[in-house]
Formats: structure tokens, sequence, C-alpha cells
């Protein structure tokens, strides 16, 4: 008995050591700015920066391979937060707030090809074949993709209306998105 749970401590010692040891040589350097840029960013994965998400977005600006500007959800508290933690000038020339929206799906024009739901990287969107679509708007992040690809123009990119209840008080330094 006292063998058997001493040769599984080993083992469990020696794994630990071994998994540690990988851990620390394949660690992967990240510029300790990254995280701090991604913290800035609204965090909907929605790709209309042009990048895969956030965290890619975050790693080209550490880089300086990237404008701070194209972060649409973010608007222009985003790109001055980003512009103010990399130092750079925030050029909002041309620049168009856009207030929060939401999808909406025109029920009467939908034809249930089910290309919307393909596209919808937050899983906002509900149907079935050839039945009506619709969108859950809690799920969904406004990155417009549905939008883009719907063949009869039945999605709508509406805005939000600011309730009482939706607004709030931002914090000195906070980013309209957080
Ligand atoms: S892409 Fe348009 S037509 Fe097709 S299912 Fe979605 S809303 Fe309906
Ligand atoms: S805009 Fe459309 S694709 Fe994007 S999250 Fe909302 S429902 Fe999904």
């Amino acid at each position: 008995m006292l063998l058997d749970v001493g040769s599984l401590a080993v083992m469990g010692v020696t794994l630990g050591a071994v998994l540690g040891t990988a851990a620390k040589l394949l660690a992967v350097p990240t510029n300790p700015i990254e995280e701090e840029l991604q913290n800035l960013l609204p965090g909907s994965q929605c790709g209309q920066c042009g990048f895969v998400g956030c965290a890619q977005y975050a790693a080209a600006l550490a880089k300086g391979d990237t404008p701070v500007t194209l972060c649409a959800p973010g608007g222009a508290a985003t790109i001055e937060a980003l512009a103010k933690k990399l130092g750079v000038h925030a050029d909002l020339d041309g620049h168009e707030e856009k207030g929060p929206e939401v999808a909406f799906i025109n029920e009467d024009l939908c034809i249930g090809c089910l290309r919307c739901i393909g596209e919808c990287g937050s899983d906002a969107i509900v149907g079935a074949p050839k039945q009506m679509h619709t969108v859950i708007s809690d799920a969904c992040h406004a990155c417009g993709k549905c939008f883009k690809i719907c063949p009869t123009e039945a999605i709508e990119m509406r805005p939000i209306p600011m309730t009482i209840s939706a607004w709030h008080w931002q914090k000195p330094g906070e980013s309209a998105h957080h």
C-alpha cells in the first residue's frame, strides 16, 4: 500500500516537473503591451477591423503594423484609448461614430436560406431551412456579417435606442464598451 502511494507521488511530482518545464520552454513570448491593448478593445470578436479577432488586432497594434482607427464597435473612445496607450496621434478625421446597433430580420423577406446562420460568429440567429429566421438580439454583437450576406436584403442593422436602463455614467478612462 505504502509502495503504491509512494510510486504515485513520485509519478505526480515527475509529471508536474515535466509539464512545468515544457510550459516554460514552449511559452510563446508575447509583447507585454499586447494584453493591455486587448483589454481596451470591446472583445466582441466581430472582425470588423479586418483581423480574425481582438487578440490579433491587439498583436498587430503592438507591433505598430496597423492604425488605431479600425475598431468600429469601439468607436472614438477606444481609438483615443489605444492611441494614448501607444503614444500615437488618434486621427479621428473622417471617423464616423456609430451608436450601438443590432441585426433585425424582416421575416416577410426571409426565404430561409441559412446563409446568415452560417455567417454569425455568436450564434445569434435561429431558423430552419426554408423557414423564417430571427435574431436573438442579446447575443448579437452587431458585426454586420449577416447583413452583408443576405440575398434578399431581409436584414437591417437597427440602432439600439438608449434607455434609462442601458445608460450608465462612464468611469474616467473607461472606453465606451467596458
Ligand atoms: S440570409 Fe436572409 S434570407 Fe437567408 S435565412 Fe438569413 S435572413 Fe433569411
Ligand atoms: S450582426 Fe448578424 S452575424 Fe453579426 S452577431 Fe449580429 S446576428 Fe450575428
